[in-house]
């Protein structure tokens, strides 16, 4: 089927009613950087900067992290670029950043935007980077694991110091910048109002957010399977975020590996999704299963399904195969 996606390289992900999505990549290296044109993305819809610390052996220097970020800024051209600032701790653990020591469950610890804002040399080093890097056009920039509010407007105002600080002294600063954040804490559903007015995107985070909401460790072999992506519980809390986030006209991604799913992907766009940020070798499937889509024709089908509480994953499945969808 290879041959058959890479054919599909240069055509748009627009569904059979006419209905354009987004496919972006995920993407942590420079040699990531080539898989933005084969695959045919949209842009980079998640770059995961800590990546750059996790393969060096002492802290990367402000020099060299701003090397990395114009190098992914070139690579995309005019194609738009997200750049999530560290996401440390947890299981992607730095041994030059010192944590809280032992942690009893890393992934709900110190760990993430919780780091950064602890570590604030770390973040400011960070902030100057993506800022140098982006002179002269637009900076997309996320944080992981805001839980609060708060954290978000805390690490928006340490970027926009920096920004001004280099302003001050006459660098050249990007034109704009767009600050999002990622929804991979539960939490964050009861306060989607607060949260909506602050931020320029969401991007939700499904890996950890399910991780979350089911209390089910991501990386545990036996739970992999258990919680299904496509459980009444994972898809009416997703419902939640994407009404929210077109309520206040804010755009919102799904980063997490869900959305490279062509099956999952099928569901995220019956929900309303239209933006997804997925692994490169996602592309050519979703692509496909997007340009077999008649989404017109899902959607009330789908929604009935949702509030009658039915099998998500079976009804899908048997639509897709009625209806001819890759
Ligand atoms: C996620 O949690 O879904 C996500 C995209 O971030 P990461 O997988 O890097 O934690
Ligand atoms: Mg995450």
């Amino acid at each position: 089927r290879q041959a058959e996606y890479a054919k599909l390289v240069d055509k748009p992900a627009r569904t059979v009613c006419g209905t354009d999505v987004s496919l972006q990549i995920n993407a942590g290296l420079r040699s990531d950087l080539p898989q933005l044109d084969t695959s045919g993305a949209d842009g980079i819809g998640l770059f995961r900067t800590e990546f750059q610390f996790l393969v060096s052996a002492t802290l990367p220097r402000r020099e060299r992290q701003t090397r990395l970020y114009q190098s992914v800024l070139e690579a995309a051209g005019d194609r738009p670029v997200t750049f999530r600032t560290v996401d440390i701790g947890g299981d992607k653990a730095v041994p030059y950043v010192s944590q809280a020591g032992r942690e009893e469950n890393p992934a709900m610890g110190y760990r993430a935007l919780r780091l950064a804002l602890g570590r604030e040399g770390l973040m400011k080093v960070q902030a100057r980077a993506l800022l140098d890097a982006a002179a002269g056009r637009t900076l997309n920039v996320m944080f992981p694991m805001v839980s609060e509010p708060w954290e978000f407007d805390a690490a928006r105002a340490l970027v926009e110091e920096q920004r001004r600080m280099l302003g001050e002294r006459g660098r050249p600063v990007p034109d704009h910048v767009r600050y999002g954040a990622m929804f991979e804490v539960p939490a964050l559903a009861e306060v989607l109002p607060e949260l909506l007015e602050r931020v320029d995107f969401l991007s939700v985070g499904t890996n950890d957010l399910f991780q979350f909401l089911f209390a089910a460790d991501r990386s545990h072999p036996l739970l992999a399977e258990r919680y299904d992506w496509l459980s009444i519980s994972a898809l009416r809390f997703l419902k939640r975020i994407v009404d929210a986030a077109d309520r206040a006209g804010k755009p919102v991604t799904v980063c997490g590996e869900m959305g490279g799913r062509p099956l999952a992907a099928m569901a995220l766009f019956a929900l309303g999704y239209r933006r997804v940020s997925i692994t490169p070798a996602g592309v050519g499937p979703v692509k496909a299963m997007v340009r077999s889509l008649d989404l017109q024709a899902l959607k009330p089908e789908f929604d009935g399904w949702l509030s009658a509480g039915r099998n998500m994953r079976a009804a899908l499945e048997g639509w897709a195969e009625m209806h001819g969808v890759a």
